[in-house]
């Protein structure tokens, strides 16, 4: 194990998950997305599960979701109780989400029957339905399964390539799995006839906001004739993780809402056909993507109408005292080595 998987592994040693109800998803709701170029309502559904194995194990340096899971076997009842509970706030939408804060593909979180059942649901109503896996756990037979209940039904798996490069993957995010991996498993998606959307991590640590610029837009090229759709998801600072252990020391400062749409603007330059969205969890936060406070909401309204309507236009408008101090950053951080994360909060 390396020094940085060792690391991830042992800032959990101490952990105890705080919610004990297991009949209960974390979450539900819905939202707007775009289905078949129309923008739709989409139902969301957030599954409590043990928890991602690669988290349980050691875990990306960035992710908590881990902070939601049981760390504890849940039965199939208790899941089905889960969806049982969404369903009921569930009203019909053609665009049904799932998240288990890990892989809906792999059956230590979630048993093939479990799964089964919960996509025969679905698709009674649902004209597409969107999961996560890692790519280890994207294999014919489960997709094979999968198309047998979701039949003429659009099936999307998004997955958390985070960075096309491998060493960045390896050394600042510990993610566990090769760029190959990623296109093997999006090979196979293909002959099975599914959809694949790739998560591209803006600020990883360890990299400085020019590097990290450089590398989203970097992975997106060399994706954009591999995925469908691509999400950018730009670093929140999540409790019991590296990224949170180097924030406290003030050495990890979240994306400027500057550098997101720059990756947003040059990307979609360049990968034109490739729909991408940009989520931003704690946005404006301290513990978010942010820029100077004043301008922040400002820019994530233009970043969320970017994402449904794709036109970069949207960014012309934006203007703030603070795009001075960001372009000061990116000039100065290099210099610094390290010692300018935090020079604007
Ligand atoms: S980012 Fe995904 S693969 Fe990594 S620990 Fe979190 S849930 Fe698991
Ligand atoms: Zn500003």
């Amino acid at each position: 194990m390396s020094v940085l998987s060792e690391f991830c592994r042992n800032l959990k040693k101490d952990f105890t998950p705080k919610i004990k109800d297991p009949t209960r998803p974390v979450r539900c709701w819905s939202e707007k997305d775009v289905l078949a170029g129309k923008i739709v309502d989409a139902f969301v559904i957030i599954f409590r599960t043990r928890g991602c194995s690669w988290a349980l194990n050691s875990g990306c340096t960035m992710c908590g979701y881990f902070n939601d899971s049981m760390w504890e076997r849940i039965s199939d009842e208790n899941l089905l109780k889960q969806f049982e509970t969404a369903m009921k706030r569930y009203s019909g939408e053609k665009f049904v989400k799932i998240f288990t804060s890990g892989s809906f593909l792999d059956d230590t979180e979630i048993k093939p029957r479990v799964r089964n059942e919960i996509l025969d649901k679905l698709v009674e109503t649902a004209d597409k339905v969107s999961v996560e896996s890692r790519p280890e756990y994207i294999t014919d037979d489960k997709l094979l399964d999968i198309k047998n209940i979701s039949q003429s039904k659009t099936f999307e798996i998004g997955t958390g390539l985070e960075t096309a490069n491998d060493f960045v993957r390896e050394h600042a995010i510990n993610k566990g799995f090769t760029f190959d991996d990623y296109k093997n498993a999006a090979d196979v998606l293909k002959k099975n006839d599914c959809e694949l959307k790739t998560y591209v991590l803006v600020k990883p640590p360890f990299l400085t906001e020019k590097e990290s610029i450089e590398d989203a837009v970097g992975t997106i090229e060399k994706i954009k004739t591999i995925t469908d759709v691509v999400s950018l998801n730009p670093t929140n600072v999540q409790r019991n993780t590296l990224v949170d252990y180097l924030w406290k020391r003030k050495q990890y400062r979240p994306a400027w809402l500057w550098s997101v749409v720059e990756i947003l603007k040059r990307s979609k330059k360049t990968a034109g056909n490739v729909r991408i969205k940009c989520d931003i969890a704690g946005g404006g936060g301290i513990r978010g993507a942010h820029n100077c406070r004043e301008c922040d909401s400002k820019f994530l309204e233009a970043i969320s109408s970017f994402s449904l309507h794709q036109d970069v236009k949207i960014f012309d408008d934006l203007d703030c005292n603070c795009y001075d101090k960001w372009l000061d950053q990116i000039d100065i951080e290099n210099i610094g080595f390290g010692s300018l994360v935090n020079m604007y909060g």
